[in-house]
């Protein structure tokens, strides 16, 4: 057999941190294949030298066209990011059931399906990578943050358990877990958070606001170059680690949350935005 192939394919490349891979990778000389579900929104990123496919996570046709596609071209999918994915934030009881399944159709079951329509191609060629955009979230439940956090908990889960049923056939996960990073994130996620009735309003208005602080600060947010650079090394390591962490909260939040007890990490929650409720 030849060289295998070595093809990166991206999910929500339209901005932010899907963007940033697509184009630090293709500048340093990567094939890829960048991915939206709106093609219009990455049309630019010709010129940047990616190929473009669109891709839908919740339309099971699209994603198999897409992989359909890289393999007609390349042989497999070297490399999957899977990225595509937003917040659903707001109160559990408050949030509709339908929008925390939306969520999970998307970052759970999308990163879940596209893993099992490339790995055939990858076990085939005997390599492959697959890094998965996980959050500091899937560390640890930030206030508001309960259907997200849930879905990001989730995709640490799945990522365990391909790392171990893949490594054998040549194929290696790595997990991505940054903490606040400015891009269309968390404005679409403030923009979700549902109307609440009294009972959470106060709070949903302080979780809005200290994600959007968060995102301000010089200490605690990233940019997407940073999360990019992180990805590269992922695919280009020899021995890629398990998991790598970007901005200081996502080093930060796991530890704490393991060396406190479930109380005082409470307190330390109520820090950044005061509990609904009066008791
Ligand atoms: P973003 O700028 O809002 O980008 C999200 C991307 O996901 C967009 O390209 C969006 O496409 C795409 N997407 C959403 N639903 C999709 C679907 N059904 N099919 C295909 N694409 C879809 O936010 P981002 O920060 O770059 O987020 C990228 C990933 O990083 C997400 O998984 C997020 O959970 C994770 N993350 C972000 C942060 C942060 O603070 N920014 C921190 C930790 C982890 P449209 O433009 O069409 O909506």
């Amino acid at each position: 057999m030849g060289e295998p192939s070595k093809a990166v394919l991206i999910t929500g490349c339209s901005s932010g941190i899907g963007r940033a891979i697509a184009e630090r990778l293709a500048s340093g000389g990567h094939r890829v294949y960048a991915t939206a579900r709106r093609p219009e929104s990455i049309a630019d990123l010709k010129e940047k030298g990616c190929e473009m496919l669109p891709l839908d996570v919740l339309d099971d046709e699209s994603m198999r066209a897409a992989v359909a596609h890289v393999e007609e071209a390349e042989g497999a999918v070297g490399v999957l990011v899977n990225n595509a994915g937003y917040g659903q934030s707001g109160a559990i009881e408050a949030v509709p059931i339908d929008a925390v399944r939306r969520n999970f159709e998307t970052n759970v079951f999308g990163y879940l399906r596209m893993a099992q329509l490339v790995l055939p191609g990858m076990r085939r060629q005997g390599w492959g990578r697959i890094v998965n955009m996980s959050s500091v979230a899937g560390r640890v439940t930030m206030p508001g943050s309960g259907p997200y956090s849930a879905t990001k908990f989730a995709i640490e889960a799945l990522s365990d358990a391909l790392r171990f049923e893949v490594k054998g056939f040549g194929v290696r996960v790595s997990i991505v877990e940054p903490g606040p990073i400015r891009t269309h994130f968390t404005a679409t996620a403030n923009a979700g958070i549902p109307d609440a009735d009294g009972a959470y309003t106060d709070y949903h208005a302080a979780v809005a606001r200290a994600d959007a602080e968060a995102d301000q600060s010089k200490l605690l947010a990233g940019d997407p170059e940073d999360v990019a650079k992180t990805v590269e090394q992922a695919i280009t390591a020899r021995n890629p680690r398990t998991r790598y962490r970007v901005t200081v909260p996502a080093r930060l939040l796991p530890t704490m949350r393991r060396v406190l007890s479930d109380r005082a990490f409470d307190a330390f929650l109520r820090t950044q935005a005061p509990p609904p409720g009066a008791r």
